[in-house]
């Protein structure tokens, strides 16, 4: 490709439980598929706003996964989704000194307690491009939708059946009232474009039996996804934690030079020791490289970049 940067996308499918073995192919295939909507936008030239959106809508539409349709649910038995979006713009190498990411033109959009739209990603995108806030939520947040035609639904028809199965287990093990669980399977997607655009995306149903009302990491620009002339980060896992962390934040102000897979190490392990907690994080940086880490029971990856092509990672947990 003869552009001055490379391009490249990773997702994340949540981290958590590795789930039936029953489920991984089919889960995989979902991963692949999902790679592939990003990857043939920008391997075409398109945006990495587009290819993560793309890639983070078919993956909103997999039941598989803990986002869109097929999310947990509530104590209560109702979906409730986070989403964010965020792009910055790659610095040059001479920009990456001190703090010179901060002044890098960032734009981003995130919605929250989302129950009547089937992809809050899409969502999370008319509140970055259409208005002038951030974050929206509730009766504002679904107006937004109207008034960019993305169709509203039925809140139960956001229900799948293996969401009430899995939520039937924790409420009758009444996992609910005492912790919300982690349940793995929230997306997420980061990518740089050929023209140097950086984009990150993070889409959730949050966790199992989490009380009504309650925003985790997923919608929190800083914890859950940030971007700048760096690079760009999705988390995933304990939303409380990464929330206090302020993890992406802190890894993508760790890039700028850092091999992507030691700042992920890094900062997860960091994130282990000061709260116990699991979590899960995916990087690109501004030369188009990668790095993911986790320490939960498993996370899913699949990357792609030129070079290496299309791939598929179950990373091990680090200690
Ligand atoms: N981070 C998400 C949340 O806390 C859940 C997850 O990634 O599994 O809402």
């Amino acid at each position: 490709m003869n552009s001055q940067f490379i391009p490249a996308l990773v997702l994340h499918g949540g981290a958590g439980a590795r789930g039936p073995a029953s489920e991984r192919p089919r889960r995989r295939q979902g991963m692949m598929f999902a790679l592939r909507c990003g990857m043939e936008i920008l391997r075409g030239g398109g945006r990495a706003l587009d290819a993560v959106s793309a890639s983070i809508r078919a993956l909103e539409d997999d039941e598989y996964f803990n986002a869109g349709y097929g999310s947990v649910l509530t104590a209560d038995g109702r979906v409730e989704m986070d989403a964010a979006l965020m792009l910055a713009e790659a610095e040059g190498e001479a920009d990456l000194i001190a703090d010179a990411a901060a002044c890098a033109p960032m734009r981003a959009g995130a919605v929250a307690v989302i129950t009547r739209v089937k992809n809050p990603i899409l969502l999370a995108r008319a509140v970055m491009e259409d208005t002038p806030h951030l974050l929206m939520a509730g009766a504002g947040a679904e107006r937004i939708a109207r008034r960019a035609g993305i169709p509203l639904c039925r809140p139960e028809e956001l229900i799948s059946p293996r969401a009430k199965a899995r939520w039937r287990i924790v409420v009758e093990n009444r996992l609910a009232e005492e912790r919300s669980d982690s349940s793995g399977g929230t997306v997420g997607a980061v990518a740089i474009d050929t023209s140097g655009i950086i984009a990150t995306g993070t889409s959730t149903g949050g966790m199992t039996g989490k009380m009504p009302g309650r925003i985790g990491d997923t919608a929190i620009v800083g914890a859950g996804i940030y971007a700048s002339g760096r690079g760009a980060a999705s988390a995933t896992g304990h939303g409380e934690a990464i929330i206090r962390m302020m993890l992406c934040r802190q890894a993508v102000m760790a890039l700028g030079g850092a091999d992507p897979n030691r700042v992920a190490a890094d900062v997860i392990a960091d994130l282990g020791r000061t709260t116990g907690s699991e979590a899960g994080i995916i990087l690109v940086d501004h030369r188009g490289r990668v790095g993911f880490a986790h320490n939960a029971g498993a996370m899913e990856v699949a990357s792609f970049d030129p070079e290496r092509g299309q791939r598929h990672h179950w990373p091990a947990a680090i200690k």
